[in-house]
């Protein structure tokens, strides 16, 4: 079934960054869990990415913000795969607002969906990857973890959380050889990104020194160096994808 392949699990896989970084994961001969909350089919179409680049896959539904799921459906993963090597903790949800009019509902379920979330699955995946006293998990965090941005108090602190997560979580794991790290990815285009006006759009292009927004390729590229053999030395580090836009 999934034999000597590098067994992994990537959360928010059915689109977007998720997606790309899946069928990258695919080229490295991964066997991949391709995570979805509600878009099934979007989830079955990562597989066939996946499968065309060489790896293998299947599609798990849970919601990452539900931690009882979340630790149920890893370890029907271990059953069924036999380990767990890599975790993407890349799910992730925006409910913008100035603070005046954000109500509690937003901060708690951008906070349960991106912070929580990759506590959750982390936390989950750490058992396995002890035993195998290899690991790698990336979180995926933002610029704006970074930069703070108005209308974005719940999403910009869920991210700069998931990077104090990063670091500790990469302390306490290092001496299994297990590494925690983060990117950062600025404007990337995806279906987040697309419900922007196009006077932001512009705006935001007016201020990335690389003149471009960015692809989800981007972003699988330095989601793959991480995961590598190559970057066994690098731990609780953050690499910016972002055109140079934060620096
Ligand atoms: P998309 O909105 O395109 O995709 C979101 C993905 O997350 C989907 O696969 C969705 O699943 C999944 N998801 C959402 N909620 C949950 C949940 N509760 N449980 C499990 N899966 C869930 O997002 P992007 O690809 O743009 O973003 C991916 C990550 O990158 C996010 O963490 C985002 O914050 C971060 N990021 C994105 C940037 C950008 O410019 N796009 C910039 C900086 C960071 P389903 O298909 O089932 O709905």
């Amino acid at each position: 079934m999934t034999d000597h392949r590098k067994i992994a699990v990537v959360t928010g896989g059915s689109r977007g960054i998720g997606r790309a970084i899946c069928a990258r994961l695919g080229r490295m001969g991964c066997f991949v869990w391709v995570n979805y909350v509600s878009r099934s089919d979007a989830a079955e179409k990562t597989i066939e990415l996946v499968k065309q680049a060489g790896g293998q896959g299947q599609t798990v539904q849970f919601d990452v913000a539900d931690f009882d799921q979340v630790q149920s459906a890893f370890k029907s993963i271990v059953a069924e795969s036999g380990s767990v090597d890599i975790v993407i903790n890349n799910a992730g949800i925006t409910r913008d607002g100035l603070v005046a009019r954000m109500k509690e509902a937003d901060w708690d379920a951008v906070l349960d969906t991106n912070l929580k979330g990759a506590f959750a699955c982390a936390k989950a995946a750490l058992k396995p990857m002890m035993k195998n006293r290899w690991g790698r998990i990336v979180n995926i965090s933002s610029i704006v973890g970074y930069s703070g941005n108005g209308g974005q108090v719940n999403y910009a602190a869920a991210k700069a959380g998931m990077v104090g997560l990063t670091k500790s979580l990469a302390r306490e794991f290092a001496s299994r050889k297990i590494t925690v790290n983060c990117v950062a990815p600025g404007y990337i285009v995806t279906e987040m990104t697309q419900e922007l006006d196009d006077a932001v759009k512009e705006k935001m292009l007016s201020e990335i020194p690389l003149a471009a927004l960015g692809e989800a390729e981007d972003v699988a590229a330095a989601v793959e160096y991480l995961v590598s053999d190559q970057a066994g030395y690098v731990t609780g580090q953050t690499i910016h994808v972002n055109g140079g836009m934060y620096m």
